[in-house]
């Protein structure tokens, strides 16, 4: 499972609202996002940041101008943020080095997903970075990664591998539903075509031990969510 602990991403954007949105969403997944609001000063930052998301429309230069110099000097996964969606600048972006783009207004979890797809293909030391050690909390439930141990109110559960990674996956943003495909992506491999049977006979088992079906909730359509509960 890719963590996103300990990635740095430089955000690009001088719209302000659409900053706060995407360092504090960025922030709360557990990344390190520093923000810069012109291209200027995007080609002058001097940390090295595993991804960097990029405005298109900057108030200085151009977005796609700052993206081929980026590109020129450093194999940084690059993402363009676009309000433009036609199939020119699409090849435009590409075309000046971008790995990805997405188009204003998009939804957090879309970013994520693209962030994740763009560091897989692009950087296999990121991809393959150890989760961190932080134990996870979530109600009554406790995980700790590096012992991959899981308690309940203090009683240990013993899962499977595959049981502790979803937990772990699910745990990592309580109350958030994360999607099916997502989940199938993150816990077993990306590309995996195997019967989406798999993730339901997973959950069943990981609501089993748990001792609280309803710990673990299936939003129709769209995937599963873990609910904070205290311990009964
Ligand atoms: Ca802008």
């Amino acid at each position: 499972m890719w963590n996103p602990v300990r990635v740095q991403v430089l955000v690009v954007e001088d719209d302000g609202s659409i900053a706060d949105a995407v360092m504090s969403g960025l922030s709360r997944q557990g990344f390190q996002p520093t923000l810069v609001t012109t291209g200027r000063a995007a080609l002058d930052h001097d940390g090295t940041p595993d991804l960097v998301l990029l405005d298109l429309g900057l108030p200085d230069l151009d977005g796609t101008e700052v993206c081929r110099q980026l590109r020129d000097r450093s194999n940084v996964p690059i993402i363009i943020m676009s309000a433009r969606s036609d199939e020119v600048d699409r090849v435009l972006l590409l075309e000046s080095g971008a790995d990805d783009y997405v188009v204003k207004p998009f939804g957090m979890r879309e970013l994520v997903a693209r962030i994740r797809a763009v560091a897989r293909r692009s950087s296999p030391d990121v991809t393959s970075q150890e989760p961190a050690d932080d134990v996870i909390e979530a109600g009554a439930i406790r995980i700790d990664p590096r012992t991959r141990r899981v308690t309940v109110d203090g009683d240990e559960v013993a899962l499977t591998p595959k049981e502790f990674d979803l937990l772990r996956h699910l745990a990592a943003d309580p109350g958030a539903v994360m999607r099916r495909r997502d989940i199938l992506e993150e816990v077993w491999e990306p590309n995996w075509f195997g019967s989406a049977k798999t993730l339901d006979v997973h959950v069943a088992s990981l609501r089993r031990k748990l001792g609280h079906a309803d710990w673990i909730e299936a939003v129709r359509g769209v995937g599963f969510r873990l609910v904070e509960r205290p311990g009964v």
